[in-house]
This record gives structure tokens, C-alpha cells and sequence, in this order.
């Protein structure tokens, strides 16, 4: 560890509203690991981790690869594309430890500069998108009841890849007509993928997300080419070199903090994504808001956004981003503007 920079971690036990379930899993309670790192001024910085055992890490994978990451800080916590390399260098994988590290650098080094992240990259906070709010798989009653109480969102993500696909789209149709989005989460084979896009068309989904398994770009390829909707891509694409073999195979990505390990990595998705033309998603996985400010900080920049995670916790500790109505707003504080609730 270094002189300047002192590292604290410890894990949040968060608790969901509803079980949450997608394609691959189902929970009722999250871990994340909360990052401090305090500088010699005693100012305080604060990140993140929401690990995916889906990417190779748990909350205690994530503890271990802190304790490492520790003895590489930078001095100062400007230098965050030091600090990159260093991270990188010293032990590679665990992106949502590093994500978390990135956050509460970029955290620190905007209050020792008194602003807000998105200012100190010249961000118009008033070009955040709308938020999607997600609506996990379950049965038609329960996706009704969830319709329903999600009613202050006009947007809504729902997940897909389940045995009643079918009924769940359906289930929206007799509560809403709003913009609906869908994520399979890689749970369809191409045969089912390429029937079910008249049946996302007919239901007025707008967006289609990951319908296949990660690895199969050229069904990806197949699916999006026959597809009246634009499809993008988040578990086939988790940093920026995954990038140029998609283009000219799906029409966006989706980028995340817990899997591209740094919020440095994903302005670069950003830049090269959009110098493709492909459309650019944020997303986020279950966390607080301390995830998902540092997420937010991006969102300027961004197409669409699904960074609904806090707001699916039965109780978030923190005050960051908020959806107002679904509307992204970014706090105004110096870093990333989060305090405890
Ligand atoms: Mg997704």
C-alpha cells in the first residue's frame, strides 16, 4: 500500500424487492463489495464492486484481488491512467474489483478538484438518457403486479429466454403500451431467436438484447441481419477489443462497469463504438448506488441506458443518480456526488 492512498473494503449483503430472475439464475440477495480509499487530506473515495460469478468472481475473489490491487496504487489519485496500467499489470481479470477502484479514484480525484466526474470530462449532465426499469422472468400474475408498480417508468427492459416468453410479453400487453425493450441474457438458439422476432415486432420491443449465446457472433450476425429491430450485444462484449468483431455483425453494444473493469475502458468502448456506429447501451447488474453513480457519469454519452439497479434493492445505504419518472439524473457534488442515505 502506499503512503498516500489508504484502501478499505468490505461487503454490502443487499436484499432485492422481488427475487430477480433472468435466463441463467435467479437471487434474493447480493453481495457487492463497497471500496474506500482514503488520500492523506482525509478526503474519501468510493466505488463499487457488483461481482458475477458468470464472469469468474465472487465478493471474496473480489476482496482478494483488493488486497493485491492495494500495493499498486498511485500516489495521487490523478494519475488514473497510471493507476490503470499499474492495476492491469499487477494481476489481470477481476474487472469489477479494478471497476470499483476506478470509481473511487475518479471519486477522489474529482473532490481534491472540486467537481463532478462528468464536468472534469466536459459532460453536459443534462444528456443523460432515460433509464429503463427491468422486469425479471416470472409468472403472468407476478409480471402484471410488476407492470403495474413500475408504472413511473416509461421505458421497460424485460427479460426473456424463459419457457413462457410468450406469456410474459403478453402479460406487459394487457398492463402497457410503453417503449418495451428485451434482454434474452444468451438464453435462445438461433431457431427460436429468429421466431420470435415477428412475435417482438408484433409486441412493439424496440430493442433486442444478447438473444444468443455470447460466443456465436455469426448467429448473432444471422439473427440481426434477419431482425426488424436493432439487436446489441452485452454478454458477447465486455471490453473494447471485443469491438471490432462485432461491427458489421450486430447494431450496438452494451457496456458495464463489472465487466470492462474501469470507467476509463468504457469511454474508449464509447469512442470506438460509436466510430462504428454502433449504438451504445450502459447497463449495470444489482447494486447500490455507488455502483451505479459511477456508471451514470457516463451516460452523457450514451444511446440508451438500463441503469436500474439500485432501484430494484428493497433498501439502497446511499444517495446518488436518480431516476425521476425514469429520467437519469447525475448529482451535482464534486466525484461522483454519492453520500450515504
Ligand atoms: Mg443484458
Amino acid at each position: 500500500m502506499t503512503d498516500r492512498l489508504r484502501l478499505e473494503a468490505e461487503i454490502l449483503s443487499l436484499r432485492t424487492k422481488h427475487p430477480f430472475r433472468i435466463a441463467r439464475h435467479e437471487h434474493h440477495e447480493v453481495r457487492t463489495v463497497l471500496v474506500r480509499l482514503r488520500d492523506g487530506d482525509d478526503l474519501e473515495g468510493w466505488g463499487e464492486a457488483a461481482p458475477q460469478v458468470y464472469y469468474g468472481e465472487t465478493p471474496e475473489t473480489v476482496l482478494a484481488a483488493l488486497n493485491l490491487y492495494a500495493t499498486a496504487l498511485p500516489e495521487d489519485p490523478l494519475d488514473l491512467e497510471e493507476a490503470e496500467r499499474r492495476l492491469a499489470t499487477v494481476l489481470a481479470g477481476n474487472p469489477s474489483a479494478r471497476a470499483a477502484l476506478s470509481a473511487a479514484l475518479h471519486d477522489l480525484a474529482g473532490k481534491r478538484l472540486g467537481a463532478p466526474v462528468h464536468r472534469l470530462w466536459g459532460l453536459d449532465p443534462m444528456k443523460a438518457p432515460i433509464s429503463t426499469f427491468t422486469i425479471g422472468i416470472d409468472t403472468a400474475d407476478r409480471i402484471r403486479m410488476k407492470v403495474r408498480e413500475a408504472e413511473e417508468y416509461p421505458v421497460l427492459k424485460v427479460k426473456l429466454g424463459a419457457a413462457n416468453d410468450l406469456e410474459i410479453l403478453q402479460a406487459i400487453r394487457d398492463e402497457t403500451d410503453k417503449e418495451l425493450r428485451v434482454d434474452a441474457n444468451g438464453g435462445w438458439t438461433r431457431k427460436q431467436a429468429i421466431r420470435m422476432l415477428p412475435v417482438l415486432e408484433d409486441h412493439g420491443v424496440t430493442v433486442l438484447e444478447q438473444p444468443l449465446p455470447p460466443k456465436d457472433l455469426d448467429g448473432l450476425a444471422e439473427v440481426s441481419r434477419r431482425s426488424p429491430i436493432p439487436v446489441i450485444v452485452d454478454e458477447s462484449c465486455l471490453v473494447a477489443a471485443d469491438i471490432p468483431p462485432l461491427v458489421g455483425r450486430v447494431d450496438g453494444i452494451n457496456i458495464k462497469l463489472a465487466k470492462c473493469g474501469s470507467l476509463r475502458e468504457a469511454l474508449r468502448m464509447i469512442e470506438i463504438a460509436h466510430a462504428h456506429h454502433l449504438m451504445v447501451m450502459v447497463g449495470c447488474m444489482v447494486e447500490t448506488s455507488v455502483g451505479i453513480t459511477a456508471a451514470a457519469q457516463i451516460t452523457p454519452l450514451v444511446d440508451i441506458a438500463d441503469l436500474d439497479g439500485a432501484a430494484l434493492l428493497a433498501h439502497d445505504p446511499f444517495v446518488g443518480a436518480t431516476l425521476e419518472g425514469g429520467q437519469l439524473r447525475l448529482p451535482r457534488g464534486p466525484g461522483l456526488g454519492v453520500s450515504k442515505r
